[in-house]
């Protein structure tokens, strides 16, 4: 399978590569132009596991890994790690049906992705001949920096650094992070924002790319990279079967699926499965007050010129959605052209309208609705006493979206976080006063609910801290360049 960059059709690689650079040299993203040509026929997976589904997925997606080692990949990221070796079970709740991705290793969808990309990432530099070590630079501004460093900890050949924004994340989170253990593991605060810590892994980047240091190479571990990306696809496929095996649908019905989005890389997924023959009829794009991508869906206009809200769906705070550069590409059937000629509208004006004929195909299948933190917390209150179910504040709003669109095919909601991720919000929700210690809300939503906390929460209160590094945010490219030259951690 060859990939192109989405800004220059002439830019190719296998996929072993795209998955290694993460971005093209363009600044593009690594793409496919013709889902078609896979020839992935989905009736084949209804039956099987849904490992043996992400075998034959990533095996389809990704071909430069063979048969064998996709097994022993899939294998070794997922076997015994989640919760259920069903690894992201789907409930029915009400009228509509929970895609649960919150089951791994820390409690958060992303670990679906992340669990695997350092696997893809090892394998293709062992097939790319790459011999020196990756350093992977992650800025977090919650969820992400776990999950990577529970994937990526003690794997040979790659070391990573997590930066987070001091006193920008929760209590739960930091605890999660600063208790991570690993020999190659690295996680620092910044005293900043979630954006200082991003712009500083960006400068580092530039930083070391002039130094002409080749000890080591950087990478990344965020959502534009194909390998992570990939992985999202498999649950799209096992939840379509898990509705054929509880006799909810009939093969060839077609569903719906609900996405709580930030980056756009979940929602895609879903669109890949798509076009790989999924019968998918709409892909509902549910977004907080940040509503960029419901008013692009509604009208074609990209407009990030906006105020930007802090909400209680962090994780979908978000005003440059990345991977929409991908769709654009796929929608527009391989224009390069026009697709770098959006992107630089974007950066240089912070906007764009995109042509008749792709509003057109996107509204065929991309539906957007959005809603307040006032709604979200009504939400999370309705579908717990009237359905039983305890969501958190990004699967809220996804409901949101299915409860109000009253669709005729069965739906799907995407639910992205335990709902013992974000406590606080949670409690409150549910009208109980939250106590002043987060680990102690966790207590109160148990006893409350009699949901249980997840046991990689659960102890952490007691676990030793083993990172302590705190920087200003100008020092951070410093702080690499220092690491880098470090030969053991
Ligand atoms: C990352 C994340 C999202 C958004 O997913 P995208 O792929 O960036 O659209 C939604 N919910 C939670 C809890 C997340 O961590």
């Amino acid at each position: 399978m060859i990939y192109q960059s989405t800004r220059n059709n002439n830019e190719k690689v296998n996929s072993a590569r795209a998955v290694v650079k993460g971005i093209a040299d363009d600044g593009g993203l690594y793409m496919l132009s013709d889902f078609s040509a896979l020839n992935f026929d989905y009736k084949s997976i209804l039956e099987l596991s849904t490992m043996e589904t992400a075998e034959k997925v990533l095996g389809a997606l990704l071909d430069d890994f063979s048969d064998e080692e996709m097994h022993l990949m899939v294998e070794s990221a997922y076997r015994g790690r989640f919760e259920t070796d069903e690894l992201t079970p789907v409930v029915k709740v009400g009228d509509n049906f929970v895609l649960e991705l919150f089951r791994g290793p820390t409690s958060a969808f992303k670990d679906v992705a992340l669990s695997m990309l350092p696997r893809l990432m090892t394998k293709g530099r062992e097939k790319l001949g790459i011999n020196k070590d990756t350093v992977i630079l992650t800025a977090t501004s919650g969820d992400t920096g776990k999950a990577a460093l529970e994937g990526f900890h003690d794997v040979d050949g790659i070391r990573i650094i997590v930066f987070y924004p001091n006193g920008g994340v929760s209590a739960v989170q930091k605890a999660q992070m600063v208790t991570q253990e690993g020999n190659n593991v690295c996680v620092c605060a910044v005293n900043g924002n979630f954006d200082d810590a991003q712009t500083g892994v960006k400068n580092a980047f530039a930083a070391f790319k002039k130094s002409g240091c080749d000890k080591v190479e950087l990478s990344s571990a965020n959502s534009i990279n194909i390998g992570r990306l990939a992985p999202q696809v498999v649950y799209y496929f096992t939840a379509y079967a898990s509705l054929v095996k509880s006799g909810e649908i009939s093969v060839g019905d077609e569903i719906n699926f609900v996405v709580p989005t930030g980056n756009f890389g979940d929602i895609l997924a879903g669109y890949f499965a798509k076009s790989m023959g999924l019968p998918v009829n709409k892909l509902i794009c549910a977004s907080n007050a940040n509503n960029v991508l419901t008013d692009f869906i509604n009208t074609g206009v990209y407009d990030r010129r906006r105020e930007f809200f802090k909400t209680l769906s962090p994780s979908m705070d978000i005003l440059v959605s990345s991977n929409l550069e991908r769709l654009l590409y796929l929608l527009s059937d391989g224009n390069s052209e026009e697709v770098a000629g959006y992107m630089k509208e974007l950066s240089e004006k912070g906007c764009y309208k995109v042509s008749d004929t792709i509003l057109k195909r996107l509204q065929e299948t991309f539906i957007a609705a959005y809603c307040d933190d006032a709604v979200t917390l009504q939400t999370i209150k309705e579908v717990y006493d009237r359905d039983g179910y305890l969501c958190d504040t990004h699967t809220a709003v996804a409901f949101r979206a299915a409860l109000d669109g009253k669709y005729q095919n069965k739906t799907v909601v995407l639910s992205t976080a335990s709902p013992y991720k974000f406590p606080v919000a949670v409690l409150t929700a549910l009208g109980v006063t939250p106590d002043q210690n987060e680990f102690r809300v966790m207590d109160q939503i148990e006893q409350l609910t009699g949901v249980a906390i997840p046991k990689n929460l659960s102890g952490l209160e007691q676990k030793a801290v083993l990172h302590k590094d705190v920087i200003e945010k100008d020092e951070l490219t410093d702080y690499v360049m220092k690491k880098v030259a470090e030969e053991k951690w």
